[in-house]
């Protein structure tokens, strides 16, 4: 299975999952269809799914117009039925997602939404995470609870720590500041912090980050308990 970065608006990143025996697809998280398009059509690959995190406007604003062209499926949260755009088929937590090779499984993790899931594709340890934890930060708390939020990541804080950490957006520098203002003698953040800058000084993406690091440096899944977390969360809203 190959993985495709697609850098899509300011952003955002949308995923190809590839498999390269038939160059059949799956996209996560299509804001925008044209960039998406440009590239199945010059690999001459075969979109068969969309996968979508959330219902946001930047995660599924090219569903409309890649379903028309390839008339493949939608895939989202059960509970998002009415907001995730042109979905066929539903999903919920702890569910495994199959369509011949791409075999994932769902895990509801609320918080930036109340319906946010990320698909995990457990035989390859990749897992898409949408707007809930990124490389060095986590999503804005805007319909769920601070208490779900804390959940959430633990949920994918107990993955096996090389798991490949898949994300919604590009923010990693402007979230590694923050961590390094709160947690200033970590090293494994600064060595980090300059292996990021010489990716972005290539303009190459960040991501994947990987599960052991971000749990040695993101300041969010380091916090022991949901009062520093929150408070975390807050200072981080006002950064
Ligand atoms: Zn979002
Ligand atoms: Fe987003």
């Amino acid at each position: 299975m190959k993985i495709e970065i697609i850098k899509c608006l300011k952003d955002n990143y949308a995923y190809l999952i590839i498999d390269e025996t038939k160059q059949d697809a799956c996209v996560i998280d299509p804001s925008e269809a044209e960039p998406i398009i440009n590239f199945v059509e010059n690999k001459k690959i075969n979109l068969k799914n969309i996968l979508n995190t959330h219902h946001h406007y930047d995660h599924v604003g090219g569903n409309l117009e890649l379903k028309k062209k390839y008339n493949c499926n939608v895939i989202g949260f059960i509970g998002d039925k009415d907001r995730i755009p042109e979905v066929d088929i539903l999903v919920e937590d702890k569910q495994i997602w199959k369509d011949n090779n791409f075999e994932a499984k769902i895990y509801h993790i609320p918080g930036h939404t109340t319906g946010h899931i990320s698909y995990h594709f457990f035989k390859e340890k990749k897992i898409f995470t949408g707007d809930t934890l990124f490389s060095l930060g986590c999503g804005r708390i805007f319909e769920g609870t601070y208490e779900q939020m804390f959940n959430s990541l633990n949920k994918i804080k107990k993955l096996p720590p090389e798991t490949e950490i898949y994300c919604g957006h590009e923010y990693t520098l402007q979230n590694s500041n923050f961590c390094l203002a709160n947690d200033s003698k970590n090293l494994k953040l600064k060595e980090k912090i300059i292996k990021i800058k010489n990716k972005l000084k290539n303009d190459l993406p960040t991501i994947p980050t990987i599960l052991r690091d971000e749990i040695d440096c993101n300041i969010f899944l380091k916090a022991k308990d949901l009062k520093s977390f929150s408070k975390l969360r807050d200072l981080k809203d006002n950064f």
